[in-house]
């Protein structure tokens, strides 16, 4: 494979070279098990104590407020089904439709839960065109039986930033456990927890320039918590199982970069996104932006180029060493588009061919400059063969 123009971060981002030095020795001699009692375990506690800081910072948390998870489902699901266990009285979900499938599928998983099983009512929340999503929506879904509400920082797919510190106030409230999934919104964001009404946040080291299989869940001092994973006394017996000391270490070096990072490489990358938007939105007939202009996170891009498929332009481009990704759930074997796009109200033809190009610090102007090069003669020459009516495609001769 040639040089690759990588622009789908939002799926997954390259292992940042410091990260994969700080993990090193624990793939090597630190190989101690950290609940030891002897020197050789307890050196590598150290290493675990130091990354929970570095999350910690961040996040603008404490660092007992952190807790080590797998990825960014399994904290999703651990703060999910806490709420449901610390109260078990309480029998109504809220959420968005336009969620990740690590909530939304959960959610619905437990709201169809077989007979015999707890009956949980959930509220999916709409959104609008530009994907945002009304706050006070979410005041008249809650209730007295409402035990989480699970609303994303930042969607994956349009990058549109929902308005959690409206939530997070209106659910305390009404005495609601707030949960959000920022696993896209964690280093592109800054944040500070300490002051602000959010219960539980999910995020993933694989979004974050560390390797995949490493997760963490803020959980806010005072909020009751039952783990997920029952087992060992780790993670102050929130998560059961032996720390993976070379993933935390990992994931603390990460977290430390992107604190670092967060201010100018941020900047800069929006300048990229921005140079892609404007050239694309320019030079291909029938593109339009999927989400709001200035409501999202700096890296992400989605555009449809309308009448034309996204996977046959996502294949193009491959041609070209770019990787970027579709609202088509082709993964899965179907065509349909995106439950996000649907619900944004996006028409067929144009959630049919979107493309999400997500950018990273490691991207630079020249390969903004290719794909500006390359993308407009693919969709003249996509245009040229779709099987849809000429007659609409009249007047798209960019
Ligand atoms: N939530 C959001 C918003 C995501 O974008 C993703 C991954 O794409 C996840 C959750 C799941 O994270 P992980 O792959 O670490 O399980």
């Amino acid at each position: 494979m040639g040089t690759v123009i990588y622009l789908d971060n939002n799926a997954t981002t390259a292992v940042a070279p410091e990260v994969r030095e700080a993990m090193l020795p624990f793939l090597g001699s630190l190989y101690g098990n950290p609940s030891s009692m002897h020197t050789f375990g307890g050196q590598v506690k150290a290493h675990i104590d130091r990354a929970r800081e570095q999350v910690a910072e961040l996040l603008g948390a404490h660092p007992s407020e952190i807790l080590f998870t797998s990825c960014g489902t399994e904290s999703d699901n651990a703060a999910i089904r806490s709420a449901l266990a610390v109260l078990p009285e309480r029998r109504h979900l809220v959420t968005t439709r336009v969620e990740h499938p690590a909530v939304l599928n959960l959610c619905q998983a437990i709201a169809h839960q077989p007979a015999g099983l707890p009956r949980y009512r959930l509220t999916e929340l709409p959104v609008d065109g530009q994907g945002l999503l009304d706050p006070a929506a979410v005041e008249e879904a809650v209730d007295d039986d409402t035990a989480i509400v699970s609303i994303m920082w930042a969607n994956n797919e349009t990058g549109v930033l929902f308005p959690v510190e409206k939530i997070g106030e209106l659910c305390r409230k009404r005495g609601v456990l707030f949960h959000t999934d920022a696993v896209q919104a964690v280093g592109k964001v800054a944040m500070n927890l300490e002051n602000l009404p959010i219960d539980m946040l999910s995020l993933s080291g694989h979004k974050l320039h560390a390797p995949k299989g490493i997760g963490a869940l803020y959980v806010r001092r005072g909020t009751r918590f039952a783990p997920y994973l029952v087992g060992g006394h780790q993670e102050n017996s929130r998560r059961g199982g032996t720390e993976s000391v070379p993933l935390i270490v990992a994931l603390g070096k990460a977290a430390e970069l992107a604190r670092d990072r967060m201010g100018e490489e941020n900047t800069r990358v929006k300048a990229l996104r921005d140079r892609l938007q404007k050239g694309l939105l320019a030079t291909c007939a029938g593109a339009r932006l999927n989400g709001h202009p200035d409501r999202r996170l700096p890296n992400t891009l989605n555009i449809s180029f309308e009448f034309v498929e996204g996977e046959s332009i996502l294949l193009m481009l491959d041609q070209h060493g770019v990787c970027a990704s579709s609202g088509s759930a082709c993964t899965s074997g179907s065509l349909e588009p995106s439950h996000v796009l649907r619900a944004m109200g996006v028409p067929y033809t144009a959630a049919h061919g979107s493309v999400r190009f997500s950018l990273s610090v490691y991207n630079t102007d020249k390969e903004v400059d290719k794909v500006l090069e390359v993308l407009p003669p693919i969709i003249r020459r996509l245009r040229e063969i779709s099987p849809f009516g000429r007659d609409q495609l009249a007047g798209m001769k960019k």
